[in-house]
């Protein structure tokens, strides 16, 4: 069932049912694309009909972010829970090596999604990597063309939010894969460019807090975190 906060559906799941939904997408043969929208995601989205639509045409929209879980809290319509992007590319990672499938990696820096490629093959081995392209492409098509031609089951989309959004619903069908997960800079943790918060901090929901220690820069994207709390107390005093 799904829940909406904000305007943005989402998918009421633990990670385990996550996983076990993605399992279920990812054994179907038809293009399927899952979003994992954060606090920016939900303000950009208010201005932004078409990523608003993208969001809530996803098979799976995960929430992606203790900010999310807080804002559903105080809405007046709680989540289960915290499904980060990473967790949730991690368990299709592990689904997709049982069954020996092909994963292609689309987004980040040059050279880092080979990098992330060859970490990932050396934790699943029984995964083919058939392919890896940076994210700074002005040819959308001549790339569909490069991803398709490759043949994957599980595409990895990682161009920042709404542009990764936006190329999955828009090409994905024509990728041939199986399933589609936009992950922001999941491709630099995979590579090992970023460091992912202890699990004592994830723990406690406290990733975020880590994440702004060790990249202060991000400050201002990070101020929208509690702006969208104040949006769904706004909503919940409006309700009663
Ligand atoms: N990126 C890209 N193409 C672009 C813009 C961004 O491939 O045109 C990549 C960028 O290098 C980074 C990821 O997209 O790897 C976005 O990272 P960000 O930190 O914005 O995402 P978050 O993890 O916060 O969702």
């Amino acid at each position: 069932m799904k829940k909406e906060v904000l305007g943005v559906n989402f998918d009421d799941l633990t990670r385990e049912e996550a996983a076990q939904a993605g399992a279920a997408l990812l054994a179907e043969d038809k293009f399927h694309y899952v979003v994992t929208p954060n606090p920016e995601f939900i303000l950009a989205a208010e201005k932004d009909r078409e990523f608003l639509q993208v969001l809530n045409g996803a098979d799976l929209a995960l929430a992606d972010g203790i900010g999310v879980v807080y804002s559903a809290k105080i809405q007046g319509t709680p989540l289960k829970g915290r499904v980060t992007g990473i967790a949730f590319a991690e368990d299709m990672l592990s689904c997709l090596n049982e069954r020996g499938g092909r994963l292609y990696l689309l987004g980040a820096k040059p050279g880092v999604a080979e990098e992330a490629g060859r970490r990932i093959l050396e934790r699943y081995p029984s995964i083919t990597l058939c392919g890896a392209q940076d994210g700074y492409f002005k040819d959308e098509e001549a790339v569909l063309l490069k991803v398709a031609a490759a043949r994957p089951d599980l595409l990895f989309v990682c161009l920042g939010a709404p542009k990764q959004e936006k190329w999955m619903a828009r090409w994905g069908k024509h990728t041939g894969a199986r399933l589609a997960i936009g992950l922001g800079g999941a491709l630099d943790v995979f590579a090992g460019k970023v460091e992912r918060a202890p699990e004592s901090w994830q723990k406690l929901g406290l990733e975020w807090a880590y994440r702004l220690k060790k990249e202060p820069q991000r400050a201002g994207r990070m101020a929208k975190l509690p702006l969208v709390l104040v949006k769904a107390a706004g909503r919940r005093v409006k309700k009663s």
